[in-house]
């Protein structure tokens, strides 16, 4: 299975920083400016999540967050409101190659490029440092198959 998005809103709570809304065209469509890469692109909030967009909330919270970016919290999930229209550097974000959940399925952890692991779990960053890490295959998915079966040993389930 390839990368397919959490929707953890992990990503998006920052980029406020990066994409900032250049002009209101009216009706649910925008011109979003990339402050790193100057690019501009047409966005339109998707149909169905016009009174999510309209919720500004989720700002007092996180005011870094993408203009766009909307939060539930009853659901605990993540939302591009403009999913559909998002700019290509969206589009193209991966952010894990191995995806490391617990026993209860809960996502705990991410591999992300070759081999850097993003967690907040001390027991996995132990498990990391002390099994993964001193592993010194070159071959990507000889290393990646180890560190399934290392994982997988230690009670995780892994998605890759
Ligand atoms: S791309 Fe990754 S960090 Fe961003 S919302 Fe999806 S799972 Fe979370
Ligand atoms: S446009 Fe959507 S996917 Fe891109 S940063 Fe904003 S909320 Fe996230």
């Amino acid at each position: 299975m390839g990368f397919e998005c959490q929707q953890c809103g992990e990503c998006c709570s920052h980029l406020g920083l990066v994409h900032i809304i250049r002009k209101d065209l009216g009706n649910f469509h925008f011109i979003v400016y990339n402050q790193y890469t100057s690019d501009e692109t047409e966005v339109t909030v998707d149909p169905d999540k016009h009174d999510l967009f309209l919720d500004q909330s989720i700002f007092t919270k996180l005011p870094e967050a993408c203009p766009f970016f909307r939060h539930v919290p009853s659901s605990e999930m993540a939302y591009c409101t403009v999913h559909l229209t998002r700019p290509e550097i969206c589009q193209d974000f991966s952010c894990w190659r191995l995806l490391i959940l617990n026993h209860t399925g809960r996502r705990i952890g991410r591999v992300m490029f070759r081999r850097s692991l993003v967690t907040d779990d001390a027991f996995l960053t132990r498990v990391w440092e002390e099994c993964i890490d001193p592993i010194t295959e070159t071959d990507v998915t000889v290393w990646d198959k180890e560190v399934v079966r290392i994982l997988t040993q230690a009670g995780y389930l892994v998605r890759q």
